[in-house]
């Protein structure tokens, strides 16, 4: 949601500028605001349409990790590193001994390899984000393949390895996806707890109830390491991960495929 959520931020701080401007100037990001949203809406509902025509895509922990009914998780990051946020996380994640995913940008790696490598050294896992978070649906075939395989080789390059999962930008898988990730081996992940940590309009608490309130036995929860979320979602795991974990929650890294 990279790219879209930093425009986000742009926008707000015209619109506050010009103090509440009026008339055509304001209804472009207004109009953007609403896209934000119902992206958002989507992301809800979109990985179970997709695990239907994907039956081996996981939107949960496969059940070889946890028996029936434990409460066990997996914690997911998307669109890292970045200069301030992937520490702040890293450090929350520390503080509750709470192991997680990050599904990495393959331009953000180049741009903060001490944070990508930070990650893999605090004993986290690593996936592949693509390299430019491109929006695959409607970008042609060879773009997509493109993307897909940079974002691994970058990762090969800096953290000295290919990821096993890989996760499509906004998880908007295409045939194209589906099928290269079969011949290469790699491991599809969407989500089922999607809390909104990268509106710009979300306070932390939100973030809190949401993962307090929506994870179940063998819940992949997607949450963001972005310019929109650092302080938010640090701030609502540091909350949330010591009630969880009092109310019987484990969190384990994604398994190997
Ligand atoms: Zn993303």
């Amino acid at each position: 949601m990279r790219d879209a959520e930093r425009g986000a931020t742009v926008d707000h701080r015209l619109e506050l500028n010009s103090g509440g401007a009026a008339g055509a100037e304001s209804a472009i990001p207004q109009a953007a605001a609403w896209r934000r949203v119902l992206r958002h809406r989507l992301s809800h509902v979109w990985p179970r349409a997709a695990s239907w025509w994907v039956p081996d895509l996981w939107i949960q922990l496969p059940r070889h990790v946890a028996p029936a009914g434990d409460r066990v998780a997996a914690l997911t990051f998307d669109d890292g590193p970045t200069a301030a946020g992937t520490g702040r996380l890293l450090e929350v994640l520390a503080r509750w001994n709470v192991p997680a995913t990050f599904f990495l940008l393959g331009e953000n790696i180049v741009r903060f390899p001490k944070e990508a490598r930070a990650i893999l050294d605090a004993g986290h896992a690593v996936g592949n984000h693509f390299r430019t978070h491109l929006d695959c649906w409607g970008a042609p075939r060879r773009a997509v393949v493109r993307e897909v395989t940079e974002g691994g080789r970058i990762q090969e390059q800096v953290l000295g390895r290919i990821p096993p999962w890989c996760r499509p930008p906004y998880g908007r898988l295409t045939h194209t996806i589906v099928k290269w990730s079969r011949v290469h081996r790699q491991q599809i992940v969407l989500w089922d707890v999607f809390p909104p940590d990268s509106l710009e309009q979300t306070p932390p608490r939100t973030v809190e109830d949401m993962l307090l309130t929506r994870l179940r036995p063998r819940s992949i929860a997607c949450l963001h390491d972005n310019e929109v979320s650092q302080e938010r979602t640090p701030a609502a795991l540091n909350s949330a991960l010591p009630k969880l974990i009092d109310a019987g929650w484990r969190f384990v890294t994604l398994p190997p495929p």
